[in-house]
C-alpha cells in the first residue's frame, strides 16, 4: 500500500507557485470576505491569508460584523469586481442567515471566482471549457495525477453528490476518461457498487462509513471526508482496515485537506491569467 501524502504534494505545489510568483512583476491578489463571527471561519480565513502571503501573493481579508446588510455585502463584492488589482474573490461561507448567500455568490465576477462554484464556472466545467474549477475536486484529481493513477477506462465510484465535491469530482473523473458511478444517500446496494470500484472517492461526511468489505483489493481510495469524532479528525473511510486492501490511499488529516488550500492559491494565479488575456 502506498500512502498518498497530500501534505507533501501541497507543499511542492506551494513551492512551484512561489517560484512562479517571484518572477512576476505584478503579484496575484486574493481578497477574502468574512462576515460575522463564526469561529471556524475565522481560523480558515486566517490560514488562507497566511498561505497567500507565504508564497508571495497579496492576501487580505475584509472583515464585516454579523449585522452587515445584503446591500453592504453586495456593494463590497461589486467594488472588488471592479478593482483591477484584485484577482481572486472568496466569500467565506457560511454567512449569517439573514443574508442571501446564493445572490452574493452569483454577483462575484466568474473570472475572479477562485472557489469555482459560480454557475458560469460550473457550466464551463460541464462543457470542458477553460475556467476556474472548484478547489477540493481539483485537489483530488491532482493527487491522482501526481501518484500516477491511470484513470482512463477505469471504474470510478464517487460517494456524495454535493455541488462542492461529489458532482464536480465525478465530472472531472469522467473527463479523465473514467467510467463513473455517482452514489448518494438513496443509492441501493452501495457496498456492492463500491466493491466494483478501481478508484473510490468518498465525500459523504459520515465517519468511517466505508469499511474494508466495501473495497476491492488494489483499489485507489481517496477520502475527502472531514469529521470530528471525540475531538479527533477522521475521514469517511475506516483507514486502518481499508489500507490493508487499497493499493493507494489518502489519510485524514494530511490527504485531500491540504490540497484544497493549495488549489485555492493555484486558482488565484489562474484567475489573474484569465483576466489578463
Ligand atoms: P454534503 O453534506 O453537502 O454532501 C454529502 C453527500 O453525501 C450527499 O450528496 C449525500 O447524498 C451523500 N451521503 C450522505 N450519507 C450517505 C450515505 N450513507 N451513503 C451514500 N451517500 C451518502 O457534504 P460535502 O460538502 O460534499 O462534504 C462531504 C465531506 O467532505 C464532509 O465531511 C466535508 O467536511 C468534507 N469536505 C472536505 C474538504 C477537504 O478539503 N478535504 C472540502 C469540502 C468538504
Amino acid at each position: 500500500m502506498e500512502l498518498i501524502d497530500g501534505k507533501a504534494v501541497a507543499a511542492s505545489i506551494r513551492e512551484e507557485l512561489k517560484e512562479e510568483i517571484a518572477a512576476m512583476e505584478t503579484k496575484p491578489k486574493l481578497v477574502v470576505v468574512l462576515v460575522g463571527d463564526d469561529a471556524a471561519s475565522k481560523v480558515y480565513v486566517g490560514m488562507k491569508e497566511r498561505d497567500a502571503t507565504e508564497i508571495g501573493m497579496e492576501g487580505s481579508v475584509i472583515r464585516k460584523p454579523a449585522n452587515t446588510s445584503q446591500e453592504e455585502l453586495e456593494r463590497i463584492i461589486t467594488q472588488l469586481n471592479r478593482d483591477e488589482t484584485v484577482h481572486g474573490i472568496l466569500l467565506q461561507l457560511p454567512i449569517p442567515d439573514h443574508l442571501d448567500e446564493a445572490r452574493a455568490l452569483d454577483l462575484i465576477n466568474p473570472d475572479k471566482d477562485v472557489d469555482g462554484l459560480h454557475d458560469v464556472n460550473v457550466g464551463r466545467l460541464h462543457n470542458k471549457k477553460d475556467g476556474l474549477r472548484p478547489c477540493t475536486p481539483s485537489g483530488v484529481m491532482e493527487l491522482l495525477r501526481r501518484y500516477d493513477v491511470d484513470t482512463s477506462g477505469k471504474r470510478a465510484v464517487v460517494i456524495g453528490r454535493s455541488n462542492l465535491v461529489g458532482k464536480p469530482v465525478a465530472r472531472m473523473l469522467e473527463q479523465a476518461n473514467a467510467t463513473v458511478t455517482l452514489c448518494h444517500s438513496r443509492t441501493k446496494d452501495l457496498d456492492q457498487v463500491c466493491r466494483g470500484a478501481e478508484i473510490l472517492v468518498v465525500a459523504a461526511g459520515r465517519p468511517n462509513m466505508v469499511t474494508a468489505d466495501m473495497v476491492s483489493d488494489g483499489a485507489v481510495v481517496i477520502d475527502v471526508g472531514i469529521n470530528r469524532v471525540d475531538g479527533k479528525l477522521v475521514g469517511d473511510v475506516d483507514f486502518e482496515q481499508v489500507k490493508l486492501k487499497a493499493s493507494k490511499i489518502t489519510p485524514v488529516p494530511g490527504g485531500v485537506g491540504p490540497m484544497t488550500r493549495a488549489v485555492l492559491l493555484q486558482n488565484c494565479l489562474k484567475a489573474m491569467r484569465i483576466q489578463n488575456r
